[in-house]
């Protein structure tokens, strides 16, 4: 047996003295009494009856050592800015947020909702809530209202913390105007909005709601707030993610389990080491910003890169040359931003000193074979593929040259993680299939280890119904992917089981999108599924029943088209717009009414459809094939 395979089996079979250990990477207030309380499947109660806070492990502990080290380095090529702060400093930002929020009456438990550009004082404001015991819930910045009013609703926040506006590549994209509407929008109202003032955007203030946070700030200057020390099990977060049905469902997340998995991921896995700088190129609106931007590298005292940017602008060698000026170690991107780089020329890359790069890590999508093949003949340094969720918070599958250094093979994320029991279960049956090359969903035997989803947030019941399975005798969390592992332990990744579609890495539910189309005046029904893309990985292809046929003649289809595709804008984001959206009679159904997504979507893809026997009506797919020119 190798040594990560012991190491992996310890963590199952051992799995308390195994996570035991693992405990020790961070600072407890109060031992914990149990390391797992699995009394109530699939509930996970890991390091039960311990205190401790998150803030304090990626801050105040780190006072000690490290004070005048970097901790926050924020670069912006949108705005041309470029701010270091020192642990030190971030422990004085972090405090005088905090303060602010206690002001504006934020109390341990309270929900305050983060809609924020990539700009410190989104990390100020998560790490604020961690110290108060306060539960963050960060939108990604790239949400419309309608997206944003749900989360409003779902999370009921005492708090929002906003700005005046984000920018992409060189546009000014105002965030003010899009949360006023989504507090409209919203039956329940935050009692106050904490605005970041960039001087990017008008953004008029409602008298008696919105605070600016410079007078804030400059009110609450020196001001000491301690951290609040919460049991282990406490909510650090919640984080709305897609999934099969229109309403986004918050992942909760607690505080002890995340502070350990992240802790120990940073040692086994991404191999970094306090003191080196971590440059995570994700959103801290994304799962990867959450784990990998803002609490996993300052839990391990390294300091962290927040970038706010393009990967090519000014020019495609920028990231390189803040690996090259910051002597970034670990770098973390996805599949969708390589292939982007991959379009120019690699002089741009190799104009850099890159010596200080151990790895660079990809996730959120597969990772194609020409594309890391590309990136590491570029960097000529390991490139590590890691798999997992908004879920999970850290890999399931992928190498831990921390343990022991293992090749990386083209096309596989890798291996189990220490802590995941992945199995791979026959669809229907439930079956496991223990083979090697069989294709099964990927599922992990329950508990799940620490620093996973502890439920939905205010739903129990959702989390046990779309997650758990009960085959024969045991509790299965079902990741909604396919796969198959390899005779060497390799898993390859071929796809979800649900309508879930992957745009450059960002999760969309195919129902959302469908949902917001059909808030088109024109439109009757929509289906909307996720067509292979050569840059993206996947992008959306909508297609569309219009209450008239005759709405549509040809000379309008486009402009409805675009008119489709704002109303998607407006309501959800940008980033769930659909590439195409083509105009049909009829969908694809099953006599019993279900939409055919998978069968429109081989179709799109110029696959073999499969059984269609069930299909109500063979001329609605036909129909989706006339327009495969185009679609
Ligand atoms: P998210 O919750 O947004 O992180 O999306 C998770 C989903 O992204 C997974 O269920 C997979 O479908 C996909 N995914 C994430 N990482 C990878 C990877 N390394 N390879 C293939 N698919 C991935």
């Amino acid at each position: 047996m190798t040594r990560y395979a012991d190491f992996h089996r310890r963590s199952i079979t051992d799995r308390e003295a195994f996570w035991a250990e693992q405990a020790a990477l961070v600072d407890w207030h109060r031992p914990f009494d149990q390391v797992c309380d699995y009394s109530r499947p699939p509930m996970a109660r890991w390091f039960a009856g311990g205190r401790l806070n998150l803030c304090h492990n990626a801050v105040d502990r780190h006072l000690a050592a490290r004070a005048d080290q970097n901790a926050l380095i924020w670069v912006s090529t949108e705005t041309g800015q470029e701010r270091v702060y020192s642990f030190r400093e971030l422990h004085a930002e972090v405090q005088r947020m905090a303060a602010i929020l206690l002001g504006l009456g934020v109390r341990q438990g309270d929900r305050v909702l983060i809609y924020m550009p990539m700009i410190p004082e989104a990390a100020f404001a998560m790490l604020a809530c961690a110290r108060l015991g306060a539960i963050h819930s960060v939108v990604f910045g790239g949400f419309a209202s309608g997206s944003l009013a749900n989360r409003i609703d779902d999370a009921a926040p005492r708090v929002i913390v906003s700005a005046d506006a984000g920018s992409r590549g060189g546009k000014v994209i105002p965030y003010k105007p899009l949360l006023d509407e989504a507090i409209r929008l919203a039956t329940h109202k935050p009692s106050r909005v904490l605005m970041v003032d960039r001087g990017l955007a008008p953004a008029p203030a409602v008298a008696g709601r919105d605070e600016d946070y410079a007078t804030q700030r400059a009110a609450h200057l020196d001001e000491a707030v301690p951290c609040v020390w919460v049991e282990a099990t406490h909510p650090s977060y919640t984080l709305y993610t897609s999934g099969t049905t229109g309403k986004p469902k918050g992942v909760q997340r607690d505080t002890g389990g995340y502070a350990v998995a992240l802790a120990a991921s940073m040692k086994h896995i991404y191999q970094g080491n306090a003191g080196e700088t971590y440059f995570s190129t994700s959103d801290i609106g994304w799962v990867v910003g959450h784990s990998y931007i803002v609490y996993g590298p300052l839990i391990a005292g390294m300091a962290t890169l927040m970038y706010e940017g393009l990967p090519v602008r000014p020019d495609p060698g920028i990231w390189w040359q803040l690996v090259e000026k910051y002597k970034v170690t670990v770098m973390f991107t996805a599949p969708t931003a390589v292939r982007v780089l991959k379009k120019h020329d690699a002089s741009y890359l190799h104009a850099h000193d890159l010596s200080s790069l151990r790895a660079l890590f990809l996730a959120g999508e597969p990772l194609d074979e020409p594309t890391a093949q590309w990136i590491a003949g570029a960097i000529g340094k390991p490139v590590i593929d890691n798999y997992w969720q908004t879920e999970t918070g850290w890999p399931i599958l992928s190498i831990a040259n921390g343990v022991e250094a293992a090749p990386s093979k083209f096309g596989s994320p890798g291996m189990a993680m220490y802590g995941y029991d992945v199995k791979l279960l026959d669809e229907n049956t439930g079956a496991e299939l223990t083979g090697a090359n069989q294709k099964g969903v990927i599922a992990i035997e329950g508990p799940l280890p620490p620093g996973c989803m502890q439920t939905v947030w205010r739903d129990d019941a959702r989390f046990v119904n779309t997650y758990w399975k009960t085959v024969p005798g045991r509790l299965i969390y079902s990741t909604f992917d396919w796969g198959v592992r390899d005779e060497d332990g390799y898993y390859y990744i071929l796809g979800r089981t649900d309508d879930v579609i992957n745009v450059a890495g960002h999760r969309l539910g195919t129902r959302e999108i469908e949902e917001a189309i059909a808030r088109h005046d024109a439109v009757a029904e929509a289906a909307v599924v996720g067509v292979a893309d050569a840059v993206k990985g996947q992008v959306a292809v909508a297609f569309v029943v219009l209450k008239d046929p005759k709405h549509v003649g040809a000379a309008s289809a486009a402009e409805l088209e675009a008119d489709i595709m704002k109303t998607v804008d407006q309501h959800l984001g940008s980033l769930a717009r659909p590439a195409r959206v083509r105009f049909v009679t009829a969908l694809p159904k099953t006599r019993s009414g279900k939409l055919l997504r998978r069968a429109i979507q081989a179709v799109c893809e110029r696959r073999d459809p499969g059984d269609l026997t069930t299909m109500e009506d063979p001329a609605a797919l036909q129909q989706i094939r006339d327009h495969l020119s185009d679609a």
